[in-house]
C-alpha cells in the first residue's frame, strides 16, 4: 500500500485477530463462547451479500451465528415478535436485524423491540442515550457504540493519536455513522462539525478543517480543492458506480485518484471503513456477551 493510504483491511484483521484470542480464552476458561443472531428480511442482494460476509467473519473469530431470513412481505407485528423470542433466548447474546427493511416497516419500532442488552448495533435508544450523555455506566458495563463510527475513530487514531483540540469535519448527520462518530469524537476532546445537504458552505469547512469523515453516499463530493496536505480524510461512502465499458465499480465519496498525492492520509473504497465495521460488530457482540455474563477484560488488545 502507498504510504499515506490507510489500511483499514490490515487493522480489521489485528482487531479480529484480537478477538479470536479473547473468544478462545473465554472457551477455555468458562467453555461459553458469544452467539449471534441475524434477521434478514426479503432478498435485496447487497444485504445478503453484508450478511454473509458477518456470518463468515463471525465464525473465523469462533463467534456462533445463526441467519434467520424472513419473507419481504412479513408483518411489522411479526418481525417484533421474532425478535421478542431472541430478546428472551439465552443462548443468543446478539441481536442483528439487516437494514434496510421494507417500506412497511418502521425501522424504529424494530430496533426499539430488541433489548438493548443484545443490540449489537448500538442503535436503540438507551444505548443512543448513554453515548450521549457520555459515560454512563452504571453496571461498569462497556457501552455498545455503532460499529461504522468505532471504525472511523480507529482509523483516524492510526494516523493522529491525540485527537484532543483537532478540528473534524464529518459530512452526513445520519443515526448511523454521523451522529453517534460526532458524539464519540467529541468525548475525545475533538471540535466537531457536522454539514448535511443543506450545509452551503462544505468547501470552506473542509479547508478549515484538519480531519475530514465524508458519510453522504454522493460520488466525488469532495474535490481537490476542498484539500491540503496536512488533511486525513476517512472515506465512509459506498456507492456503486457504472463504467464505460458496461462494468461497474465501488466508490467512496471522495474524488480518490485526485486526492491521495495531496493528502496526509486517506481511506481507499473498498478496503478502507467497511472492514472496520464489520470487526466492530464482532467486537460488540463479545462485549454484549461479556456484559450478560459479568466478565470484565480477558486480554489486553494489540493495535
Ligand atoms: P443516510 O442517507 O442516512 O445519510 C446521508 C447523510 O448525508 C445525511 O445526513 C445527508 O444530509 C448527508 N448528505 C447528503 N448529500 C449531501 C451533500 N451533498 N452535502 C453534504 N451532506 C450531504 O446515509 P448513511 O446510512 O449515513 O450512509 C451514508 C453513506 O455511507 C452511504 O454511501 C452508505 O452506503 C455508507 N455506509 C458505509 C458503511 C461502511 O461500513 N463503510 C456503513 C454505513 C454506511
Amino acid at each position: 500500500m502507498i504510504s499515506n493510504i490507510i489500511d483499514g483491511r490490515e487493522s480489521a484483521q489485528i482487531l479480529k485477530n484480537n478477538i479470536k484470542k479473547e473468544v478462545s480464552i473465554l472457551k477455555n476458561q468458562h467453555d461459553i463462547s458469544p452467539k449471534i443472531a441475524v434477521l434478514l428480511v426479503g432478498d435485496d442482494q447487497a444485504s445478503n451479500i453484508y450478511v454473509s460476509a458477518k456470518e463468515k467473519q463471525a465464525k473465523e473469530v469462533g463467534i456462533d451465528s445463526i441467519k434467520i431470513k424472513l419473507n419481504k412481505n412479513i408483518t411489522q407485528n411479526d418481525l417484533i415478535l421474532e425478535i421478542k423470542k431472541l430478546n428472551i433466548d439465552d443462548s443468543i447474546n446478539a441481536i442483528l436485524v439487516q437494514l434496510p427493511l421494507p417500506k412497511h416497516i418502521d425501522p424504529n419500532e424494530i430496533i426499539f423491540s430488541i433489548d438493548p442488552k443484545k443490540d449489537v448495533d448500538g442503535f436503540h435508544i438507551e444505548n443512543v442515550g448513554k453515548l450521549t450523555i457520555g459515560g454512563y455506566n452504571k453496571n461498569k458495563n462497556s457501552i455498545i457504540i455503532p460499529c461504522t463510527a468505532l471504525g472511523c475513530a480507529h482509523l483516524i487514531e492510526k494516523i493522529e493519536k491525540n485527537i484532543s483540540g483537532k478540528n473534524i469535519l464529518i459530512i452526513g448527520s445520519s443515526n448511523i455513522v454521523g451522529m453517534p462518530l460526532s458524539r464519540l469524537l467529541m468525548a475525545k476532546k475533538a471540535t466537531v462539525t457536522i454539514a448535511n445537504s443543506a450545509t452551503k458552505n462544505l468547501k470552506f469547512l473542509c479547508q478549515n478543517s484538519e480531519i475530514i469523515i465524508s458519510a453522504t453516499g454522493v460520488v466525488n463530493l469532495i474535490t481537490k480543492d476542498m484539500v491540503n496536505k496536512n488533511h486525513i480524510i476517512i472515506d465512509v461512502g459506498i456507492n456503486r458506480i457504472n463504467l464505460k465499458d458496461g462494468k461497474t465499480k465501488l466508490v467512496g465519496d471522495v474524488d480518490f485518484d485526485n486526492i491521495y498525492p495531496i493528502v496526509r492520509a486517506i481511506t481507499p473504497v473498498p478496503g478502507g471503513v467497511g472492514p472496520m465495521t464489520i470487526a466492530y460488530l464482532l467486537k460488540n457482540c463479545l462485549e454484549l456477551f461479556k456484559n450478560q455474563n459479568n466478565i470484565d477484560i480477558v486480554t489486553k488488545y494489540e493495535r
